[in-house]
């Protein structure tokens, strides 16, 4: 996987055998997945359990080969690839595959490449990703003329270091105002620009970042609503009866009832209301007294309002 693009059928197979593995199917008898599996393989802090999908995961670790040879490390393979494929060579049908396969991750490093400002005079100000958003080129529709298309950034900073967006020949919509304003120049203006891995705080290439890109999950913000479970000191079965819990999938009654798996969805317990995880865990007559016994003098419950 980390030289060799696999085909999206042998991926797709990778992640069956994972779904299958998880949730207990066997040739003879197939389980009921609770979940989805697009978000069983969601990282965790968005609440997900953070198992990868082959082909991201086979794209992540082929940018990282790409990213190797972007920035010409010293591995002694890298070099290698870099003497016989110079930046300019053309990707023809005679060439390794192993070259060709890295390419194909190469959007990936694109994707993931920021612009640290310096002088402002390499940082095209539409294509490159100086302001950690994106190209601001990707949020804008139709055709720039040529003069603005190689716009440096520094040629919209004033004498003053301030912005100067009068040198663009339409409106820009006011939220990417704000992103351009959001970045100031930089004090640092004698040394060039440069650029870095902007999903890093420490701006090293990492896999695991590479992934969310490919995975397009760059955008999700960690919730705590989700950390909580993962972080509570108890066995990992417990933790994950919770996440299901969590998400609604505990494989109750009313849920099989919704699946058409049973006609009853009623409680077993005590008859009166829909099985659902709120009410056999909280909610029933019969289930009450137990919490009762376990927290006899349980602190008053906030007010909702
Ligand atoms: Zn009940």
């Amino acid at each position: 996987m980390q030289s060799t693009l696999l085909p999206q059928q042998i991926c797709k197979e990778i992640d069956k055998i994972n779904r299958n593995f998880f949730w207990g199917d066997t040739e003879a008898c197939k389980k009921i997945h609770l979940k989805n599996w697009s978000t069983v393989t969601s990282p965790k802090f968005i609440g997900g359990l953070g198992i990868k999908r082959a082909y991201a995961k086979n794209l992540a670790l082929l940018a990282n080969r790409a990213w190797a040879l972007r920035n010409n490390l010293t591995d002694i393979w890298d070099k290698t690839l870099t003497f016989k494929y110079p930046p300019n060579h053309s990707a023809s049908k005679n060439v390794s595959t192993t070259w060709a396969d890295i390419l194909k991750a190469d959007h990936i490093c694109t994707l993931g490449t920021g612009w640290r400002l310096g002088n402002g005079s390499s940082a095209n100000f539409w294509v490159d990703n100086w302001s950690g958003r994106g190209p601001l080129r990707s949020m804008i529709h139709g055709l720039l003329n040529r003069n603005e298309e190689l716009l440096k950034v520094c040629e919209l900073w004033d004498h003053s270091g301030n912005w100067c967006l009068d040198r663009i020949s339409f409106h820009l919509p006011t939220i990417i105002k704000d992103i351009i304003c959001a970045t100031p120049k930089p004090h640092t203006h004698l040394h060039d620009d440069s650029t870095d891995w902007f999903p890093s705080p420490n701006g090293e290439f990492s896999t695991k970042s590479a992934y969310h890109l490919a995975c397009d999950l760059t955008s999700e913000a960690p919730n705590s609503k989700w950390k909580w479970i993962w972080k509570t000191p108890t066995l990992l079965r417990i933790s994950t009866f919770i996440w299901l819990f969590c998400h609604n999938s505990l494989p109750t009654k009313s849920l099989l009832h919704n699946r058409k798996i049973f006609m009853d969805s009623s409680c077993p317990l005590c008859h009166t209301t829909p099985e659902t995880p709120l009410h056999i865990l909280l909610d029933c007559t019969v289930t009450t007294p137990i919490w009762s016994k376990i927290i006899p003098h349980p602190p008053p419950l906030p007010p909702f309002f």
